[in-house]
Parts: structure tokens; sequence; C-alpha cells
């Protein structure tokens, strides 16, 4: 990890009126850099991102370093060097996001919405009709511009436990069992800002799964 020194500018800060004690500089090592914004004045690197899912939200937390520059080429050298140390990490990100296969543990305690496209797709997964997954495995709540139309079910009416779909190879090593056809939440779920993933899970062995989710009715079964 590359640590960005911010007290070496402190000398910098008697011109442009920022702090000048390092005490009052925000060190915290600069990591995951998200954005880079230069305007004619400033600099604003955004970076240190978590973000908590609850129910229904989530909470975006990230830090920001801002710094008015000057024409002084000095410091315009040593804000170029920290620019690129971030655009470093930036480049960087990508290859860094992977989750510990066997993990899954947003497949509890937090619920992916479900679009008609959505819906359509798993239905064409499991060979099903839309409306049988809308019956099936969809909690039903159509939000207000009417483009999700409800929820995956959890597999009890516990809304912190397992969605319906999620499968154990072993115990602790959990796979989506319609991995195919998951719905689009899913396919963005990213894992910057995980915390409270089981750090003993490899990130490079790739998970032996297990069967695909099966399900109860099949098309064209007739329900009682
Ligand atoms: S690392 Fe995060 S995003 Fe990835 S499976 Fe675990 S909880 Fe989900
Ligand atoms: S559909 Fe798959 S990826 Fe999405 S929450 Fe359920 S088990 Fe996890």
């Amino acid at each position: 990890m590359t640590t960005i020194d911010l007290t070496a500018l402190r000398k910098f800060t008697l011109e442009t009126g920022q702090p000048t004690h390092p005490e009052m500089l925000d060190t915290v090592p600069m990591e995951h850099v998200q954005d880079i914004e230069i305007d004619q004045e400033h600099i604003t690197i955004t970076y240190n991102q978590t973000i908590n899912h609850y129910y229904n939200t989530s909470e975006n937390i990230e830090r920001e370093w801002i710094y008015k520059y000057n024409e002084d080429p000095e410091f315009v050298a040593a804000v170029a060097k920290v620019i690129d140390l971030a655009r470093k990490h930036l480049h960087d990100l990508p290859e860094n996001i992977a989750c510990p296969p066997g993990c899954a543990e947003c497949c509890s305690g937090y619920e992916p919405f479900v679009s008609r496209s959505d819906v359509e797709r798993i239905a064409s997964h499991l060979h099903l009709t839309p409306q049988e997954v809308l019956d099936e495995y969809i909690v039903k709540r159509t939000s207000a511009d009417g483009y999700h139309l409800g929820w995956i079910r959890k597999v009890t009416d516990d809304i912190a436990d397992q969605c319906v779909f999620l499968k154990e190879s072993r115990p602790g090593k959990f796979y989506c069992g319609i991995y195919e056809g998951r719905p689009d939440d899913c396919r963005d779920f990213s894992p910057i800002g995980c915390t409270d993933v089981d750090t003993t899970l490899s990130r490079n062995k790739p998970l032996k799964i297990g069967a695909p989710f099966q399900p109860k009715r099949r098309k064209n079964s007739r329900r009682k």
C-alpha cells in the first residue's frame, strides 16, 4: 500500500490559508480513491468509502481531501505527485475488488430488489413463468416509480435471514443457486466496504459449487 504523507505539504499552507499544524490535517492513509476533481482553485480527492447497507437504504461514508492550490511550482509539483498516486489507486481498484469465494454475507440481511426484467430473467433461468416467480419467490412491493416490483424472499419471514436462492456447498461456503439469472441488484453489488467478511476465505481459490437451485413448481404444473 502506498501512503500519501499529507504532512509534507504543510509548508505550503502558510500561503494558501490551509491548516498549518499537522494535527489539523487529516492524515488517515488515502486508500481506495473514488474520485479526483480539479477545478480552478481546488483539488478534491474522495477516498476511503464505506457503504453500510440497511433495510431498504444504504449509507455512504467517505473521506474528502480538499486543497486550495496556487501558482507555486513546488506546490503544484507536489500536488501532481499526489494526483499520480491517487490515479494509481484508481486504476488498481478494479483488480482489488473480489469477494472471497463462499462468503455471500450480503445474501443475508440485504434484500435484492427486482424489476420486471429481473423477474423475467429469473423465470427464464428456472423455466417458470414470471407470474410463478412473483408468487413464489418475490415479496411484492412496487416502488413509487413502478420500476421495482418487490424483493427476493428470504427462507423465513425474517428479512435478516438467507436469500431463498442461496445454497451451501459445505458448512460456511455459500453460492448463489441462480447465479446466471440473479437480479441486477446482486450483479451490481460491490464488496467495497465489506468489513465483516470471513477473512479466512481465500480470494484466489475457486469455489466448488453444488447443484443449482431447483424450483418447487415447474412450468405447466397446476397450482392447487
Ligand atoms: S465480500 Fe461483500 S459483496 Fe462479496 S460476497 Fe461477501 S458480503 Fe457479499
Ligand atoms: S439471488 Fe443469489 S446473489 Fe442474489 S441475494 Fe440471492 S443468493 Fe445472493
